[in-house]
């Protein structure tokens, strides 16, 4: 038989898939022997059974009776009992904690005849029927449904009435009256009697809790916080302790040190005569901790004697609610306590120093997500900020700047030393430059993965997507939002991590940990200058950071395809280049070339020029950007073109062609003929097209122009006594005999190289990119021609699902994300069961041809903390993502092998 319910003395802190956080740790401090109020705790596995049938399983009554009476006999009191009641709270309480999004019930078992009792044993009418008129209230609402205005509107008029502003201030008969107005609302509303029976309010209350799991709040509340929806809440029942019982008692939080720098020291808030909802509604002012010592110096002592108890045991800051009822100390709850970014790291190192945690378990306590909070610039949260719309955030940060809507402008704004924020519709690859100049970028489409979003992650740039409040119109130059119409003279900023768009210059302050992460110790604590914390937090993320590169198994290189973002992820860490994207070097002023070589015909001279010009081109590239890299290794991936890119518009020639020929002028034969060939080479579906290795083999010259270009910037550089270590990486490789072509004349190249200038090329390495599914399940065969594989998963997750990641993500990803079809973008995080099993197949298979293969990763995954704990786990060499991300995967690297030690 299935147990559902658990005594507090039954349980502990490592049970929170069944007993949910708070249930887990009421069990533990019981454990402890803390003063904890005896009750029990429903399972999760409870709540899944009633909303998978709609009922509670047939057993929990009868183990809830059990559980109740054994609370009873400890208490020498009964629930409800018409004498001395015993009273209970009903709480909501998941695995993760959901602050304020499921329901509580206090006061269960207050009857007509029960509040008499009350009255009776506390002593005071007025707080007997203050709290049944609570319970009401709160069962009224949560239990019955009833709209709270209903119940809130009572209590405004009823104070109207007296002439009063505070609950406080109206008397026990003032509460008699409320209680007979509730009970009318109840009736009025729902046609039935508040129920009189404890144990059916009690029952109710916990099908609530149950029920409320799947609000609507709390399911958009799972959604960002990426909990799964199957997990269900446990509910816990605790006898009920007064902080409202007169001026000897009260109720309040603390923290075991400061969460916000992460010092030791007495932290939290006491609100005297008061009850926890009171302190949360922040209806009064509360006292700071240190005034009890004066007020209750026994509960204070005991209540510090208990904190350090709990951060030993927990070895963690821990916060803790408590309540005190006439001189009585009692533990309402603890949890290891939320903290900032930067407190995450003092902490986890102050932790180390007083000798409680070792380091790898420091490395537990920080996340990749914390350290890209602390290398943003940010808005100062003290400046006065008018929100003008929001968008979605899509590359964190703040940008303040001037409005441009282009290229020119953006570049000019630059070259005037004016920031600038760039505003586009939608960005593309021709936006690039414009991109580059600016602060940030803000878009009215797309969505998180979009080109703006992509491109703006990859450089570090902050970015706002989506806003679809903004009217943008380029060519008049304006926006329209909020009423306003702004232009090129407004200055706006943005917030990449919250979406949000403010009017006028906010003040923005860059991050030292960024200026230590890229130049090293010495030159963040100068930047810090005198500020204390900031020097603490800066060698504190030093000490995690270092200890993360001893004990990682992953190497972690970046993707970058010009000497600067180069420089800056060698700054970054990074130990190489695992993907240059030569199809970047191909664009702006040399895409007429490419045009031409893919528009002339086969052998002709045209085309041969093209290609010549080409190669000189991109030798100089490689050269720059082999000179930066050095002794590292630079993978450079052969052109994969979306072909559409490259040439001329079908659409507008067609209609300028019409027009033409409508007003009968003669049209130049060349061109007639290249509107042929451009109408032939038309996709309708370019990513499934010609492209990669594709194109490669359809246009011969081609990749072998970028292997000598690549080849002969190694020769020349080896001869200057540098030490390349360039890699040939073939793109979208299907089939064995695709890659061994390639190779045949990569081969020929470098061996050519190598002779003609008398140096050893040999190291050069010859490899593919993994980014199809057929070539993930042939990996063993695809071996035989590779050096190395790298797994290109944004492709893979779009050939895989059958996406066009460009096409779905801003138009129907809301609606899956929403029907629970996936929890995130599996363009973010990688879906491990299935574009996730591909990788796994794939290295397996490639290392069962060749046991020593190097594999990597160079999707936007490489830089993901939950992709990459997988890809650790899989056993790839390396993963390789942005510059700015390459610090958040050395330490994602780190916590993944000390994770993996712990299993
Ligand atoms: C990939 O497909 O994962 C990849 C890195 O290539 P690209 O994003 O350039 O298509
Ligand atoms: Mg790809």
């Amino acid at each position: 038989m299935v147990k559902y319910v658990y005594d507090f003395s039954e349980g502990n802190k490592s049970m929170k898939d069944l007993l949910g956080g708070k249930g887990a740790n009421l069990a533990e401090m019981t454990r402890l022997g803390l003063p904890v109020p005896p009750g029990f705790t429903i399972s999760t596995e409870a709540c899944r059974a009633y909303l998978k049938d709609g009922s509670v399983p047939d057993t929990l009554e009868t183990e809830v009776t059990a559980a109740l009476r054994s609370v009873e006999d400890t208490m020498g009191r009964q629930l409800g009992a018409g004498d001395d009641p015993l009273l209970v709270s009903v709480r909501s309480g998941a695995k993760f904690s959901m602050p304020g999004m499921m329901e509580t019930v206090l006061n269960i078992g207050l009857n007509d005849e029960s509040v008499e009792g009350l009255t009776k044993v506390s002593g005071s009418e007025r707080f007997a029927w203050d709290s049944y008129r609570r319970l009401i209230q709160m069962f009224g609402k949560t239990v019955l449904d009833i709209d709270g205005d209903l119940f809130s509107d009572a209590l405004d008029s009823l104070k109207k009435e007296r002439g009063v502003e505070a609950d406080v201030d109206l008397t026990a008969e003032d509460m008699r009256t409320l209680v007979d107005t509730f009970k009318k609302i109840v009736r009025d509303e729902t046609g039935e009697d508040f129920p009189q029976d404890p144990r059916t309010q009690m029952d109710m209350a916990t099908e609530a809790v149950f029920r409320s799991w799947n609000t609507e709040r709390a399911r958009i509340y799972r959604r960002r916080e990426r909990i799964p929806d199957d997990l269900g809440t446990a509910v816990n029942i605790c006898t009920m302790v007064f902080g409202n019982m007169g001026d000897t008692s009260g109720t309040g939080v603390c923290f075991t040190r400061d969460p916000s720098t992460g010092h030791s020291g007495v932290y939290g808030d006491y609100l005297p005569n008061a009850q926890g909802e009171d302190v949360v509604a922040g209806i009064r002012n509360t006292l700071q901790l240190s005034a009890l010592e004066e007020r209750d110096p026994k509960s204070y002592q005991e209540l510090r004697a208990i904190m350090r108890k709990l951060e030993t045991h927990y070895r963690d800051l821990c916060d803790i609610e408590f309540t005190i009822e006439r001189g009585k100390l009692w533990m309402l709850q603890t949890r290891v306590g939320k903290r900032t970014a930067a407190a995450a790291f003092r902490v986890a190192t102050q932790l180390v120093d007083e000798k409680m945690i070792t380091r790898d378990e420091a490395l537990g306590r920080v996340t990749g997500d914390q350290l890209t909070q602390l290398m943003f610039p940010q808005f100062d949260a003290s400046a006065q900020k008018e929100l003008i719309a929001r968008g979605m955030p899509a590359s964190p940060g703040a940008a303040v700047g001037k409005i441009v809507f282009d290229n020119a402008q953006a570049e000019a704004a630059a070259r005037d030393g004016v920031k600038c924020v760039l505003v586009r519709r939608e960005t593309n690859p021709d936006d690039l430059p414009g991109m580059v100049a600016a602060e940030g970028v803000l878009t009215a489409r797309g969505g998180k993965t979009s080109h703006a979003a992509v491109v703006a992650r990859g450089m570090g740039k902050t970015a706002v997507v989506g806003a679809d409040a903004l009217d943008i119109d380029a060519a008049a130059g304006t926006v329209k939002v909020d009423g306003h119409v702004l232009t090129s003279e407004d200055t706006i900023g943005i917030d990449g991590s919250t979406g949000e768009i403010f009017l006028g210059d906010v003040p923005v302050s860059d991050s030292p940990v960024t200026t230590y992460l890229s130049h090293g110790l010495e030159a963040g604590l100068e930047v810090a200058g005198d500020d204390a914390d900031m020097r603490e937090l800066i060698a504190a993320v030093d000490r995690i950071l270092v200890h993360a590169d001893e004990v990682r198994r992953l190497h972690v290189r970046a993707n970058a395809d010009t000497p600067e973002d180069s420089r800056r992820a060698l700054e970054f860490g990074a130990e190489g280049i695992g993907l240059c994207r030569t199809e970047h070097m191909f664009l702006g002023d040399r895409r007429p070339l490419v045009e031409r070589a893919i528009l002339s015909e086969a052998g002709s001279k045209d085309r041969q020029d093209a290609f010549d010009e080409l190669e000189k081109l991109q030798k100089q590239d490689f050269l720059e950007m082999l000179e930066v890299m050095d002794d590292k290794s630079m993978t450079v991936r052969l052109i994969d073109p979306p072909l559409h890119e490259f040439l001329p518009d079908l659409t507008s020639m067609e209609i300028k062609f019409a027009v033409a020929k409508a007003k009968g002028e003669t049209v130049d034969p060349a061109d007639e003929k290249m509107l042929a060939t451009v109408r032939r080479m038309h996709e309708d579906n370019p990513m499934l097209g010609l492209r990669g290795v594709r194109l490669g083999i359809y246009l011969p010259g081609l990749f072998e122009l970028q292997i000598r270009a690549l080849c002969e910037a190694a020769a020349e550089l080896v001869a200057r006594g540098l030490h390349p270590h360039p890699e040939v990486m073939v793109p979208l490789v299907a089939s064995e005999r695709e890659l061994q072509l390639i190779r045949e004349s990569a081969e020929e190249i470098i061996a050519a190289v190598s002779k003609d200038k008398n140096v050893d090329l040999s190291g050069v390495t010859i490899g593919a990119m993994i980014e199809l599914p057929r070539a993930a399940m042939t990996a063993e065969d695809l071996a035989h021609a590779a050096d190395f594989f790298s797994f290109g998963t944004n492709d893979l997750t779009q050939t895989a699902w059958g996406f066009s990641r460009d096409d779905v993500e801003g138009v129907f990803f809301p609606e899956y994300i929403d029907a629970g079809i996936f929890g995130v973008s599996p363009f973010e995080t990688i879906d491990q069961h299935g574009v996730g099993a591909l990788v796994r197949e794939g290295v397996e298979r490639a290392r069962s041809t060749k046991p020593e293969i190097k594999l990597g990763v160079c999707g936007e995954h490489g830089g993901d903390p939950a992709s990459i704990h997988f890809f650790s786990k899989v056993g790839l060499n390396y993963v390789s993502c942005s510059p700015f991300r390459v610090p958040v995967a050395r330490l994602e690297a780190g916590r993944a092998a000390v994770a993996s030690e712990e299993n």
